[in-house]
């Protein structure tokens, strides 16, 4: 899987794809990158890539010219979708990581100031999408965010296919508490239940955890894990009644 960020700041890319997980990603061959930058492309001699809005109002807006130069300079850019990270975008899930991971290639427009020229939305963009109901200065952090989500789901970039299936989001719960040496700590203890070694007891103590959590915490996804559950419970009895 490549990814590709189109930004005005490239030089925020370089550390994150030579640190921790990613970095080893990229060293297996597992994932790759490309980082262009839109300046570029700007056509003129300031490297202007911004404009005032038609209308009026506060702001510049990123000009399409250069974005669908930089995004042409990609071989074979239409081969892959392409994303523009916007507030205004569909709210990016953990399932969006999964279904993205099965692509070859992924072209991230990373919008600055009031965003992009629509035009560039309406001609060249496959998906919209938001990291969170806040404003962030540009999209860098959402694109490496979705990258980072969406490489965890490349096969074999865990190295533990048990890991991802247990995480938060997986099954519409948050995780359970995790605990690790030493066994006190500031007068806390690690839970009785985690030493005793009955594993079907820590299996039901860590799902009471997340499911307490999820409720407490994220009632919407609780409401969603509750409906799965009693579909599938349905499913099963209408099974066995068959
Ligand atoms: N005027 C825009 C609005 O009100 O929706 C906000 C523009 S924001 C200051 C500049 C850029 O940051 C956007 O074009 C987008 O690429 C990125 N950005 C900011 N917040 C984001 C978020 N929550 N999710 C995804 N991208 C975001």
């Amino acid at each position: 899987m490549k990814f590709y960020f189109l930004t005005l700041f490239p030089e925020i890319f370089e550390t994150y794809f030579q640190t921790g997980m990613i970095g080893r990603g990229v060293k297996a061959g597992l994932i790759d990158y490309s980082v262009i930058n839109i300046r570029d492309f700007s056509g003129n001699k300031h490297h202007k890539v911004d404009d005032t809005p038609y209308g009026g109002g506060a702001g510049m807006v990123m000009a399409a010219p250069p974005i669908v130069a930089a995004l042409k300079s990609i071989p074979d850019f239409s081969n892959y979708p392409v994303i523009y990270l916007t507030p205004g975008g569909k709210p990016f899930k953990q399932k969006d990581g999964q279904s993205l991971s099965v692509y070859p290639g992924i072209i991230f427009i990373c919008g600055h100031y009031e965003g992009i020229d629509q035009r560039v939305i309406d001609g060249y963009v496959d998906l919209e999408f938001s990291v969170g109901d806040y404003v962030l200065t540009g999209g860098e952090l959402p694109a490496l965010t979705m990258a980072d989500a969406i490489a965890r789901h490349i096969p074999g970039f865990l190295g533990n296919g048990d890991s991802l299936a247990e995480e938060s989001f997986e099954s519409h719960l948050l995780e359970y508490p995790h605990y690790t040496k030493p066994r006190e700590f500031e007068g806390a203890e690690v839970p009785e239940v985690l030493l005793s070694g009955n594993h079907a007891e820590i299996n039901k103590w860590r799902l009471n955890q997340a499911e307490s959590r999820t409720r407490l915490i994220r009632p919407d996804l609780f409401e969603k894990y509750e409906k799965h559950n009693k579909t599938k419970k349905t499913c099963t009895k209408n099974k066995q009644s068959v």
